[in-house]
């Protein structure tokens, strides 16, 4: 069987690495708030190119916290609309509607299946306040484009950059394009955890100020609370973790984008289609392998037949959830055909010669 990604191999390979880490921090008597964090927080600021990293408890929070912090500081306020892509995780459109906000759906482009900026300029209103693009899959979205509407209707850009650590634009980091980033450090994510972490990035002196204040019960001062904050907290044992395999991502996203490569060279069944390989390759770092097929559910049923273990992202769209009751009539052609025909291969850095060719003579066969 091959796994759809195994995390223990994944994790496995650095195991000298992080139990001395693992017995460094259960030794010290010291576990949140300490160095370990200060030291991932720093060296993850350090790689992204951004002058905050803020450690949070997840990649949820971390979108939560950043809306919550333009909403403290003015900015924001109850009823402003958010653009989103209405074929993202959930976690997108809940981090917005969880700030009593509203979450303005905009169809993605078939081809990449990230926004489509040429979409979003004529769902812009007097309430619009931001733009949160999602690099789904792994895959930057951006351009000048984008950023000429945002300085046009004075919008901030939020990148939601849960899949696609590591990936650039123009030589800039994703979680570095915009005016403030969500990172998830959830383990089956490029730079998984071994539990649940996120984290924050911006360039931004005051928004990273309120919410450092906002994840530790709206203070900045013990016992002293400026806002009714939260408690959002990266633990030293998953900062440590991470300050681990930090170092190690750039090396995993080659492996990756290898991969994705010849999947995309070798996979040839006419009824299969392949996602594209941007022609900057550093723009995606294949957090997925997205294919897609009008006989999906087929397809899905003979690679597990054949020992090979699939996910859809994501079977249901975000408008016809329940909890977006209000949403379930309105129509959105393209996520709809996208959720009814994406499947996901395996691809991981841990995946062995033989389990890719496995993967693309099944996949021809079919
Ligand atoms: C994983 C993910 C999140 C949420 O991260 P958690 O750490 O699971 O809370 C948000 N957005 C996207 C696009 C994700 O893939």
């Amino acid at each position: 069987m091959i796994k759809f990604l195994d995390l223990q191999k994944i994790n496995l390979a650095y195991q000298q690495e992080i139990e001395t880490k693992l017995l460094e921090v259960f030794r010290s008597g010291w576990y949140l708030m300490g160095n370990e964090l200060n030291n991932f927080e720093e060296n993850l600021s350090k790689y992204i190119g951004a002058k905050h990293a803020i450690g949070v408890a997840n990649g949820l929070d971390a979108l939560r916290l950043i809306l919550r912090a333009y909403i403290e500081l003015g900015i924001m306020k109850q009823g402003d609309e958010i653009i989103v892509p209405s074929n993202t995780y959930i976690a997108s459109i809940l981090a917005i509607s969880d700030n009593n906000l509203v979450p303005i759906l905009v169809e993605p482009e078939i081809n990449t299946y990230n926004i489509n900026i040429s979409k979003i300029e004529e769902k812009i209103t007097p309430k619009t306040k931001a733009i949160l693009i999602v690099h789904l899959q792994g895959r930057v979205v951006f351009s000048n484009q984008l950023k000429e509407i945002a300085k046009k209707h004075n919008l901030k850009i939020i990148e939601d950059n849960a899949q696609a650590i590591g990936a650039e634009w123009d030589g800039i980091k994703s979680g570095n394009l915009g005016d403030a980033a969500g990172f998830s450090f959830y383990p089956g994510k490029n730079l998984g955890a071994l539990g649940d972490a996120g984290a924050v990035t911006t360039n931004d002196d005051e928004l990273a100020k309120a919410i450092r204040a906002l994840a530790n019960y709206g203070s900045n001062k013990k016992y002293v609370n400026i806002y009714k904050g939260l408690n959002s907290r990266l633990d030293e044992i998953q900062a440590a973790v991470l300050d681990v395999k930090l170092k190690y991502i750039d090396n995993e996203n080659t492996i990756r984008r290898e991969i994705a490569k010849k999947f995309i060279s070798e996979i040839t069944n006419p009824s299969i289609i392949l996602p594209e390989n941007p022609t900057n390759e550093k723009e995606h770092v294949w957090h997925v392998f997205v294919i897609r097929s009008e006989k999906r559910d087929e397809l899905q049923a003979y690679l597990t037949e054949n020992g090979i273990q699939t996910i859809i992202h994501y079977p249901i769209p975000p408008h016809h959830q329940e909890a977006y009751k209000e949403w379930n009539t309105l129509s959105f052609p393209i996520s709809e055909k996208i959720h009814e025909e994406v499947l996901s291969l395996p691809i991981s850095p841990v995946m062995t010669e033989d389990e890719i060719s496995k993967i693309i003579s099944v996949v021809n066969k079919f």
